[in-house]
């Protein structure tokens, strides 16, 4: 299997090759094709099992369509797993000049009022401060947002961001893409999907 026969364009298939990965893994061969047909999806899948770049190539490759800034929203619990979301998506796509902004706690609001205020096409945040910004940062809003996905999704709701999620689900267009990756499914995990999802495909490493 080639990242080619999964439907993915030549552009983001040479980023690929660039960044070594000769095969598509598990969760990124079940989890693309699905995505690449417009479709939610929820993906079982732990750290390390490629999860990333099964929800950023779909992503990246409508926006290669399509290009629009303020395009998507990735939800993460931590900072560390913020940044090397942001990470990845700026690797694969480097050549189509996509910019990230990352939008954690214990930096400064300002600067990083001025990051989104640059309008990137991916935002990759923890819920709390991308709160904190929907509420005091003058002109940023989600209106135009195409895909939410919410990484960890077990562990968003362990560190009690329910409610901060359910904020941002309130102000973020109903007419989107989802992509739900979680290591578990616990209670919270599936009422979450049921409330953010439409018609999903499950997809499990
Ligand atoms: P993730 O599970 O998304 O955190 O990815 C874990 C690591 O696997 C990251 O460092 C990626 O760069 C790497 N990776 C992702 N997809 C592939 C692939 N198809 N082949 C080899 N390495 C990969």
């Amino acid at each position: 299997v080639t990242f080619q026969s999964l439907g993915v364009v030549d552009v983001l298939c040479e980023a690929c090759q660039q960044l070594k990965w000769k095969t598509p893994s598990k969760i990124q061969r079940e989890a693309i094709p699905v995505s690449l047909e417009g479709k939610d999806v929820i993906g079982l899948a732990e750290t390390g099992s490629g999860k990333t770049a099964a929800f950023a190539i779909p992503i990246l490759q409508t926006l290669l369509e399509s290009p629009q800034r303020l395009y998507a929203l990735v939800m993460t619990p931590t900072r560390e797993l913020a940044f090397q979301i942001s990470e990845q998506f700026e690797a694969l796509g480097s050549s189509i000049g996509v910019k990230c902004a990352v939008i954690v706690g214990g930096v400064d609001m300002m600067s990083q009022s001025l990051m989104l205020a640059k309008k990137p096409h991916i935002i990759v945040a923890t819920p709390g401060r991308l709160v904190d910004h929907l509420e005091n940062t003058k002109g940023f809003n989600l209106r135009s947002l195409k895909y939410l996905v919410m990484d960890e999704a077990d562990r968003i709701l362990n560190m009690d961001f329910e409610q901060e999620v359910n904020k941002i689900l309130k102000v973020i267009p109903r007419e989107r893409r989802t992509y739900l990756y979680s290591a578990t499914m616990t209670q919270k995990v599936a009422k979450l999907q049921r409330a953010s999802l439409q018609n999903p495909v499950k997809v499990e490493v």
